[in-house]
């Protein structure tokens, strides 16, 4: 069984990593061998689960439900054999500048070189959607770059540009990276969401705990919006298969969560929570077991 997840210091990569190690232990009882990869993020997940490349994949709520209504990425074209397994972590996003580059209001980002996300990964049409609520257009107000999450610190600091965006559970190794140089960064706030919240049921308020990050130049917690990971898979992928590795995290939860500390308040009815495409019967047959489902 493979697992899509995002950039090795996403949060995506490591709870993947977590998971498979989890089943992997159990391959006595269920017979099942599990690996994680690195990919480029919620979207190219949810396409390779649709189409068989993988059989399980981590995604934004709000990318499933795009996906599921045929929106955005899926404009037109419904994925109706998208299946929910359980949610995960919340996810935020996250916008981080260079102190020097004077940025501290989306409106900053006027001529200024910013990385928006890979085509494949979950944050580049957030970024697209903050900006444009900010009346800000990614392809002539800025200079919009396409790098992978994982690349985007590094650039950061190197002076390469000056601000990135990218949707992720907090603390994470990207932005523990973007604040360990000397370069110092700050966490610019998304606010003015107003109509986007109105219009896009998938996104909700989130702040961003900068307690998690000693290094950044912030002294207060940074008001964004948000929306939760859920793990995905295909009407195709076998019920004892989706059940065996539902059952394996639900069991091992206090482990699971000790295993990356955005997983921290992760619960087994949270699990159920934010999740988009229909439930998968693997999913659903542990869930009812757990007395969480009717
Ligand atoms: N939300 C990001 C994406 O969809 C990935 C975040 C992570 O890897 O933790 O591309």
């Amino acid at each position: 069984m493979t697992i899509g997840t995002g950039g090795v210091t996403g949060v995506y990569y490591p709870a993947g990593q977590a998971i498979a190690t989890m089943v992997n232990a159990q391959q006595d009882t269920y017979h099942i061998k599990a690996s994680a990869e690195a990919t480029g993020g919620s979207v190219y997940n949810i396409n390779a689960v649709l189409s068989g490349d993988l059989d399980f994949g981590i995604a934004q709520s709000d990318r499933g439900h795009q996906a599921w209504h045929g929106l955005a990425d899926w404009e037109g074209d419904p994925q109706t054999r998208l299946r929910s397994v359980f949610s995960l972590h919340p996810e935020i996003v996250t916008l981080v500048a260079a102190e020097d580059s004077g940025i501290r209001e989306l409106d900053d980002l006027r001529g200024k070189r910013v990385n928006i996300g890979n085509p494949g990964s979950g944050h580049r049409g957030n970024a697209t959607d903050a900006l444009r609520t900010a009346g800000i257009d990614p392809e002539t107000d800025l200079s919009a770059q396409s790098l992978k999450a994982a690349d985007a610190p590094k650039m950061l600091q190197d002076g390469r540009i000056d601000a990135f965006f990218y949707t992720v559970g907090h603390p994470n190794g990207a932005i523990n990276e973007a604040t360990a140089g000397k370069r110092t960064v700050r966490f610019v706030p998304i606010t003015g969401m107003g109509q986007l919240l109105q219009e896009a049921p998938y996104y909700s308020t989130a702040t961003i705990p900068v307690a998690k990050y000693p290094r950044v130049a912030n002294t207060n917690d940074v008001e964004s919006i948000g929306m939760v990971t859920t793990f995905l898979t295909s009407d195709a992928v076998s019920e004892e298969a989706v059940y065996s590795l539902t059952k394996e995290v639900v069991s091992q939860i206090d482990e699971f969560r000790t295993l990356h500390p955005a997983l921290e308040s992760l619960t087994p009815a949270g699990m159920l929570e934010g999740l988009t495409a229909p439930i998968h019967p693997g999913a659903e047959r542990c869930f009812r077991e757990l007395g969480l489902l009717p």
